[in-house]
């Protein structure tokens, strides 16, 4: 029986922190991995081991990159072992100096390309609303020292990609798009990987696409494909000949099976999150206290996360009660991107993590939430989620006095 089913036996109106039964028997996580077609995925290891060919460019590599890129509609695709050592190459590979534009709001991997590439981060803070680079923010950090901005399109929701553009064009910088939530999204009738000079994509296990661990570099410009495969392969040019600071950022032919079978069903996959998405959106509409993050116009959205945000006042818990009373339900939330990057340590103490300077990145930090959401959740499940949502509300300040007593 799956687990939602089972837990219809459970349902109860009283909160698990006021001592109801919780809302689930097991664990409901924030994601889950799909698995591929065993068929397939024998049939490719079959392959791999009658080729004895493990890594090294071998053939399932190179048909992966070649499916993902028509399936992502750019000019190239390059995967890699993760989408870290992807980001980091590309740094690299764009001959890159002094200062880099960026957002506190993101996995700390984005800001640690940088710094691992000799490079300073300069964080800028984001829109309000779509949780983003904010374009006009941006303009007011650019200095002779600055030689690129890395954006990132934070929930799989696009940048103002024409402004971070046209800021580009303005003062010769390089755009750097973290798309790692980004899988599959179209904009403005384009594909999102055919925006800035190169994008790199995350193909972690707890993505909407994964190779277990994985990640890629795309872009609209073919030019730039020898020099990333250069970097990516420690910077061997031939036998007699090694050039550049590369990395070892081979994505193995085990792991390329595993996303090459996985291409399959990721259609299915955007559209199951598509329903479940439109079904929490319609759930959580008339709850006091919630927003969301305000979705691009003309975009194909891929549903990679379902964001909530939680107004302290209105709805009558922090996000921090929201998230402690919701594990006791076995709903397990993330309070993605908290703590920003900007208050790391070893980024805290730069002019620029100043939190004075970035208050929307904070906002934002203390009050968001991430709710369960991948192709394969019961219906059913999100609406028992929705439930005790609107239960806590309803209940809250018995449940804050519940929760400051544990
Ligand atoms: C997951 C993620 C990464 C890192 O990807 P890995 O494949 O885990 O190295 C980078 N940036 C963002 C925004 C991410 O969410």
């Amino acid at each position: 029986m799956p687990a939602s089913a089972r837990s219809s036996v459970l349902a109860s109106s009283t909160p698990a922190v006021l001592g109801g039964a919780p809302a689930f028997d097991e664990p409901i996580y924030v994601t889950r991995p799909r698995v591929p077609p065993a068929p397939r995925f024998n049939a490719l290891l079959a392959q791999i081991f009658e080729a004895r060919w493990f890594t090294n460019n071998g053939a399932i590599v190179r048909e992966l990159e070649a499916a993902l890129a028509e399936r992502l509609g750019v000019a190239f695709c390059r995967t890699f072992c993760n989408g870290t050592a992807a980001l980091q190459v590309a740094l690299r590979a764009l001959d890159l100096h002094g200062e880099v534009i960026t957002t506190p709001f993101t996995f700390p991997a984005t800001v640690h390309a940088i710094e691992w590439n000799a490079l300073t981060p300069v964080f800028c803070d984001i829109d309000r609303n779509t949780y983003n680079l904010d374009p006009a923010r941006v303009a007011e950090l650019i200095t002779p020292r600055t030689s690129a901005i890395l954006a990132v399109h934070v929930f799989g929701n696009p940048c103002e990609v024409d402004a971070l553009a046209a800021l580009g064009r303005a003062h010769g910088l390089r755009i750097v798009y973290d798309a790692a939530h980004a899988f599959g999204v179209r904009h403005r009738g384009r594909p999102i990987g055919q925006f800035g000079d190169v994008s790199i994509l995350s193909f972690h296990a707890t993505k909407l696409f994964h190779t277990a661990e994985g990640g890629a570099l795309m872009g609209p410009d073919a030019s730039k494909v020898a020099r990333l495969e250069l970097l990516r392969n420690f910077g061997i040019v031939n036998q007699d000949e090694v050039c550049g600071v590369g990395l070892n950022g081979k994505l193995s032919e085990l792991h390329a099976a595993l996303g090459l079978a996985l291409l399959d069903d990721v259609d299915a996959e955007l559209a199951a999150r598509a329903k479940l998405a439109a079904r929490y959106g319609e759930g959580l509409a008339g709850i006091a206290g919630l927003s969301s993050q305000q979705p691009a116009p003309e975009t194909e959205h891929n549903h990679a996360y379902s964001i909530i945000e939680v107004d302290p006042e209105a709805f009558g818990l922090s996000r921090d009660e929201l998230h402690a009373a919701l594990g006791a339900e076995q709903i397990v939330t993330r309070k993605y991107f908290h703590p920003l990057c900007s208050q790391n340590v070893a980024y805290r103490g730069l002019p620029s993590a100043d939190p004075q300077r970035l208050p929307n990145a904070h906002a934002v930090a203390a009050r968001v939430l991430c709710l369960p959401l991948y192709g394969e959740l019961a219906a059913d499940a999100v609406d028992r989620i929705i439930e005790r949502i609107r239960a806590l509300h309803a209940a809250a300040p018995r449940v804050r006095a519940a929760l400051q007593q544990a």
